[in-house]
This record gives structure tokens, C-alpha cells and sequence, in this order.
């Protein structure tokens, strides 16, 4: 075995290993201070999100949204003879869309001067990294390690079924049923992308329910509007009921058997901490792999610091980056700084869509407040002439001493959108009285947040 070559010219003051959306944010921030900045990414820049995450995942969301716009519009007069999907089009426009993001991406580096290695890199020292393909070790001052996650395989009798999220983008046709394992956002998204796309949907999970952590009646709610898009839902589903023989995943469910071909493995992600050399030089892990950090996202090693998904503290990319910026603040502002993780706003892409800012119901409870609790549900203005039964709800959750609004819950076509901005007014502290003193816009569905005068219960 050869020694790898010793870079000793090129010392940086940063290298950055990942070029996702914490690693590009950091090392172009840093970069555009004048720090000399350099960054590895294995794969394509721009990461998890922009390549196969949440960019991909919206653009196939507005595309299955389409056949039930179509119905609807025939109720407002539109005659629409003859619709027709194709697969091929879609993913081919994604595939243009992404890699033209890629190339903003690498622009925003090179032109902030950071160098990118277009290769894996691992740690080889607390201030130097190897760079596997070329075989060179780089010195830098600090090492930031922004790697993000990866889907965690779903293993019947040692074999992995099924795709997972990194390849579902891709799929060569859609096929006309898919089994989706899992009860989370992304197993959710995808089996409304697919069913709206008119592919037979059953969506298995391991417990009683889907979207676990959510607020209870978000939770209700959604489960209705999965139920009435023939979305089929088996409960209770755990691995130990699932068999795969010739890549054809079978169950039994209230005595009726399943079979599948096309599986979407959905039950979670995992750090991409794996062989990356961190036990080399003592930056600890815990018992899921995520890099542990203090609150300053530095590792077990002062030269070392962890951000983003590869930390495990929340998955979500405004997250990551938020994370980048304070680290940014305190290596180079002198201004140690750590993020708010309280009140994040969240959406989910369903269709409907569920946006979610504050605390659950269940967690008021939990957390012993007594509140009033507001709702609204609704059947959306635009399908007052169709036979849709999809219903908007909105949920305020008051502390009754204070007034003030606790968290916020919606189902709604736009609840992405509508979580913004009322993430701003709960950020805010804002009380149900300063909501209420707010002029309510006319006709709209988010004037239920300004109008909704009497507590259905309280608890
Ligand atoms: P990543 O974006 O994963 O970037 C890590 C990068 O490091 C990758 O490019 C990887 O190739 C590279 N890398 C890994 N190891 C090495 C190495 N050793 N050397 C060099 N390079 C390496 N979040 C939202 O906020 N909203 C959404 O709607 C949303 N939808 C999602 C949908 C899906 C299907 C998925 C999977 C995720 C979604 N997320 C969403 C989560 C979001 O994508 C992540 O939180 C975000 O990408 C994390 O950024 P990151 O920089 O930590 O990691």
C-alpha cells in the first residue's frame, strides 16, 4: 500500500466535506469573508435537497396535483376532452431543473473562491483530510463536517427490498401499484405524488398510525383525506410480517394476502458516518451514528465541528443552514452563537398540504398548560361545485393564562405557504387577542386565523 501524497502547499483555513446545504452555505459564507476555503462532494453539489430530496419531491407534488385540477376546473365550464400523463417528461424536466440548480451551486463556491474536489474525502487527522480518489492529504485549520444522511436499508431475511428515496426519482416507468413502508413525511408525500398520479397506493407502517409526532387531529384529519383518495392504509405492519421471494415483497393482512414488485422503502434515515474516519481521531458518535456536537455544533475535537443532518438534531434543510451560519458566527465573527430550535415552522407535502408551527395539543398536555383550543373545518371555496371532499381544518392551540398562541396546525392546499407567516407571529409570542385585532383578508381560508372567536374545547 502506498502512502498518500502529503499536500503541504495547500493549507486552507476551512475544509468543508459535503456540499449540501449546510456545506455550500458554510464554505461560501466563510469563502466571501476571504478565508481560504476548500470543499469535497462525492456525489453532486447541492446535496440531499436539491439532487433527490425536497426540490425533486415538490416539482413531483405539483405534477400529481393536475388530474384533480382538471375535474375541478370542468365544474367552473372548462371543457378538457382529453388529459393525458407521461412519466418520462416529468422526470426529464427534473432531471434539467436539478442539474442546472447543481451548476448554481458550483458557481456560488467557485465564484466566492472556494476550491471544490469533486471526490470523497475522510478524516485523516483533527486538521487534515484524505482525499480517497486522488489520494492526497489536505491541511486545514478547522474541518466541517456537513455529510448529511442517508435512507436506511429496509433488510427482509439479509436482502434490501425495495428503492428507497434516492432512487424513486429515477424510476425507469411508473409502475400501476406501489407498496411505500413507513409513516413519515416522506413516506406520506410520496404515496399522495403516486397517487395522484393514478397508481394504486398501499402504505404500510409499523404502529397505529401515520405521522407520528404530529398533533392528534392533523393526524385524524389527513387520515381521512388518505382514506378518500383510495389511498389503502395497513396499520400495524412490522417487519417481522413482511417476506420477500424473488424481489416480490409479500404480507398477510385480516387474512387476505399481498403482493408487491415496486417498493418504496420509507422508514428513516441514518448520518452518513460510516467509514469516514472519525474513530481515527476520536470525534464521537452516538447510538445512531450522528456526530455528536455541543451547542456550538463543535465535535468531541475542538479543530472538528459537525452541521446539518450528519448531527441528527433536525433534518430539515432551513435547519442545516441556519446551522452553517451560527457556526459561521462564532469560528469566524468571534461571536459564539447557537441555533433556536424552538417554534419551527414545517410543512409536509400531502395534498392537501399540513403545516405545522409550535406545540401539539399533546404537548400542551404534556407540558401542563390549560388551553383553548380553536378550530375550524371547512370545505374549500374553490370546490363548491364539485363533488371533492377534501375539508381545510385549522387548529390554534391558546394558553389560557397568557393568550398567547401556542402553536398552530393546518390542513389546507396552501398550508406550506400559510405556515411562513404565521411562524413569524408565534416566533413573535404573539397573543390570540393581537391575532384577532388583525383585519381578516376576504374571501381567503387563512381569515379563520384572525376569526375564529370561540374555543371548540379546552383543555
Ligand atoms: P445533505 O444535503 O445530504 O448534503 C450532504 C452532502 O455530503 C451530499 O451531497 C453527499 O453526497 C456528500 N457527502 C457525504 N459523504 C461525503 C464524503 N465523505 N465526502 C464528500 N462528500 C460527501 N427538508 C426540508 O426542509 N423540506 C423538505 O421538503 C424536505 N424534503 C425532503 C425530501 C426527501 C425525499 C429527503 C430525503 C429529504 C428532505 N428534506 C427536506 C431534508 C433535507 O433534504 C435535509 O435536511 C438537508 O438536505 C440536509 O442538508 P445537509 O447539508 O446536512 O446534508
Amino acid at each position: 500500500m502506498s502512502n498518500p501524497k502529503q499536500n503541504q502547499q495547500q493549507d486552507y483555513d476551512f475544509f468543508v466535506i459535503g456540499a449540501g446545504s449546510a456545506g455550500v452555505r458554510f464554505a461560501r459564507m466563510a469563502a466571501m469573508m476571504g478565508k481560504k476555503v476548500a470543499i469535497a462532494e462525492q456525489y453532486r453539489s447541492g446535496g440531499t435537497c436539491v439532487i433527490r430530496g425536497c426540490v425533486p419531491k415538490k416539482l413531483y407534488a405539483y405534477a400529481s396535483r393536475f388530474a384533480s385540477d382538471f375535474d375541478v376546473a370542468k365544474t367552473f365550464g372548462w371543457n378538457i376532452q382529453h388529459t393525458a400523463f407521461d412519466w418520462n417528461i416529468l422526470r426529464d424536466n427534473k432531471d434539467k431543473e436539478i442539474t442546472r440548480l447543481e451548476g448554481v451551486y458550483n458557481n456560488l463556491l467557485k465564484n466566492a473562491g472556494v476550491e471544490i474536489f469533486h471526490e470523497r474525502a475522510v478524516l485523516n487527522s483533527p486538521t487534515s483530510i484524505l482525499l480517497t480518489d486522488s489520494d492526497v492529504i489536505i491541511n486545514a485549520n478547522h474541518i466541517i463536517i456537513a455529510v448529511g444522511g442517508t435512507p436506511r436499508p429496509l433488510m427482509i431475511g439479509g436482502v434490501s427490498a425495495g428503492m428507497t428515496s434516492d432512487d424513486i426519482f429515477d424510476m425507469e416507468s411508473l409502475p400501476k401499484k406501489i407498496f411505500i413502508y413507513g409513516s413519515g413525511y416522506i413516506a406520506v408525500e410520496f404515496a399522495c405524488i403516486f397517487a395522484g398520479l393514478g397508481i394504486d397506493v398501499t402504505l404500510g407502517f409499523r404502529g397505529h398510525g401515520i405521522l407520528t409526532g404530529f398533533d392528534g387531529d392533523i393526524q385524524t384529519h389527513i387520515t381521512t383525506e388518505f382514506l378518500d383518495k383510495n389511498i389503502h392504509l395497513v396499520p400495524d405492519l412490522t417487519h417481522d410480517k413482511l417476506s420477500l421471494n424473488n424481489g416480490i415483497l409479500h404480507f398477510n393482512h385480516q387474512d387476505k394476502d399481498y403482493y408487491f414488485e415496486h417498493i418504496l422503502n420509507a422508514t428513516g434515515r441514518s448520518p452518513n458516518t460510516k467509514n469516514l474516519g472519525l474513530d481515527k481521531i476520536g470525534v464521537q458518535i452516538d447510538k445512531n451514528g450522528a456526530v455528536i456536537v455541543d451547542k456550538f455544533s463543535k465535535t468531541t475535537i475542538d479543530t472538528v465541528h459537525a452541521v446539518g443532518d450528519v448531527t441528527n438534531r433536525m433534518n430539515l434543510t432551513p435547519v442545516a443552514i441556519k446551522e452553517s451560519m451560527c457556526l459561521l458566527q462564532t469560528l469566524c465573527h468571534d461571536n459564539p452563537t447557537s441555533p433556536d430550535y424552538e417554534n419551527i415552522p414545517t410543512a409536509v407535502f400531502t395534498t392537501p398540504e399540513i403545516g405545522t408551527v409550535g406545540l401539539t395539543e399533546q404537548q400542551a398536555k404534556a407540558a401542563s398548560y390549560s388551553c383553548d383550543i380553536y378550530e375550524s373545518r371547512f370545505r374549500p371555496m374553490k370546490y363548491s361545485f364539485s363533488d371533492k371532499t377534501t375539508k381545510t381544518y385549522f387548529k390554534m392551540i391558546v394558553d389560557k393564562k397568557t393568550q398567547i398562541v401556542l402553536g398552530v396546525h393546518i390542513i389546507d392546499n396552501m398550508a406550506g405557504e400559510l405556515i411562513q407567516l404565521v411562524g413569524i407571529a408565534i416566533k413573535a409570542g404573539l397573543t390570540k387577542q393581537q391575532f384577532d385585532s388583525v383585519m381578516a383578508v376576504h374571501p381567503t381560508a387563512s381569515e379563520e386565523l384572525v376569526t375564529m372567536r370561540t374555543p371548540t374545547r379546552q383543555i
